[in-house]
């Protein structure tokens, strides 16, 4: 009798393969935060993750000041004299008037200027009439129009900024507004990685027959720049355990997390396992993931192992799906949750059971409904396919099959204005 467990070319559902959730709770769950800190001047801070909780020790605005090009003044005074009042100073940004308005009084003040104490309003210059010696205000003016208060924006010893937060461009400036000028942000790790395979060809080299160039080391390299840590490329290795393993002792001497691609699967020349085994620990080294399935994730000494498939899109994935939670919980980081949108397919898709699949796609919207389209071959080694898309698309393992017009669940990449 056939075992109802065996996967199959009907059904890719494999016992020995974690799921992704628990895959991903098994890295997070094996991971510390760092305790390392160092203190850089605010602009050396974007992009790094904060070490401390900031409060600000003044409030923003700090004096109250006009939010227009007008006119300051007192209602009181206008109504008693009809509307019309005299220009007798101006206060400008930086350059302000710092007297009270006396009777018949008005000053002209700019965007940012710091108005007078005893002002209740400023007039936009286009709503106010001026004539040689005097100056008539509409009626309908409002009790506090266009004036900005102190701490409307920032209130003194607020919290502004929390541990944990990755410092973007408008921290920077919020930052600077409050007066910070350095900031404590936890220590980049140390990623090293390396790709295994004899097939390998430096970038620089003529191919042979057979022959690929090495194109993983550079798609790392490309993904881990978005991220606070500090890049070591460690080059080729062989297919070859003993030099894999001494590779790896190598990595695990200088990094907190040691990356490799290629040689995870099960084929004659994957030493990946083994090595690690020799050297190191085996948490897991399979997942119910399409592209993707084999990701040998252990440790060597104190830092933390991912073996990545070595198809391109799948060393992609599984570094976007797994590593990048690894890094995040080492650093603290908070990030926004990821965006899920449920897209109407524009074609039918099929695939098998037993794993959830991402398939590379484009996201547009049309007439307030999202749209979802994949592009093209979706073998794990087509980068292209990869390069022209915007999302992924998830579906789930018990799914075969979805038709055009159905609603799915599409993972947006990294969405930035
Ligand atoms: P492997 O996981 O070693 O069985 O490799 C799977 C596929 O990915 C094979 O077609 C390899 O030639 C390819 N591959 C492995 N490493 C790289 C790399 N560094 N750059 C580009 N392709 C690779
Ligand atoms: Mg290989």
């Amino acid at each position: 009798m056939q075992n109802k467990n065996k996967y199959s070319c009907i059904n890719e559902f494999d016992p020995s393969a974690l799921d992704e959730v628990k895959a991903i709770a098994r890295i997070t769950k094996s991971i510390k935060q760092i305790d390392k800190s160092e203190k850089v001047n605010i602009k050396q801070s974007f992009g790094r993750v904060c070490f401390e909780n900031i409060k600000s020790k003044i409030s923003i605005p700090s004096f109250r000041n006009s939010a227009m090009d007008g006119y300051a003044v007192n209602i009181s005074q206008l109504k008693k004299n009809n509307y019309i009042l005299k220009q007798t100073g101006i206060s400008l940004a930086g350059k302000p008037y710092i007297k009270k308005l006396k009777e018949k009084e008005t000053i002209r003040v700019m965007t940012g200027s710091l108005i007078p104490q005893n002002c209740d309003a400023v007039i936009m210059k286009e709503m106010v009439q001026i004539r040689k010696s005097s100056i008539t205000f509409p009626d309908t003016i409002k009790k506090n129009q266009n004036i900005r208060f102190i701490g409307e924006d920032i209130k003194k010893n607020n919290l502004i900024i929390k541990k944990g937060k990755v410092i973007d461009y408008i921290d920077l400036g919020i930052l600077s507004s409050i007066g910070i000028s350095t900031v404590k942000v936890f220590a980049k790790p140390i990623v090293s990685f390396f790709s295994t395979g004899d097939e390998l060809v430096s970038i620089t080299k003529r191919l042979r027959k057979g022959e690929i160039y090495d194109s993983n080391r550079y798609l790392l390299f490309g993904l881990l720049s978005k991220l606070p840590v500090i890049i070591k490329d460690m080059g080729v290795v062989r297919d070859n355990e003993l030099a894999i393993s001494n590779k790896l002792k190598e990595c695990s001497k200088i990094s907190d997390v040691i990356i490799t691609t290629g040689g995870v699967s099960v084929g004659d020349a994957d030493f990946i396992k083994s090595a690690l085994k020799k050297v190191g620990e085996i948490n897991f080294w399979k997942i119910s993931i399409k592209p993707g399935r084999p990701l040998a994730f252990g440790k060597i000494n104190k830092a933390k192992f991912f073996g990545l498939p070595g198809n391109p899109v799948s060393a992609a994935i599984t570094f976007q799906l797994f590593v990048i939670p690894a890094i995040e919980k080492m650093l603290c980081s908070r990030k926004h949750k990821k965006l899920i949108i449920k897209a109407k397919l524009v074609t039918n898709l099929t695939k098998k059971k037993g794993r959830i699949e991402y398939k590379r796609a484009i996201l547009t919207h049309d007439n307030g409904d999202y749209i979802v389209n994949t592009t093209g071959l979706q073998g794990s080694n087509i980068l292209t396919s990869l390069a022209s898309a915007n999302c992924y698309i998830r579906l789930s393992a018990e799914t075969d099959k979805v038709k055009k017009g159905d609603y799915v669940d599409t993972l947006p990449f990294d969405i930035e204005i």
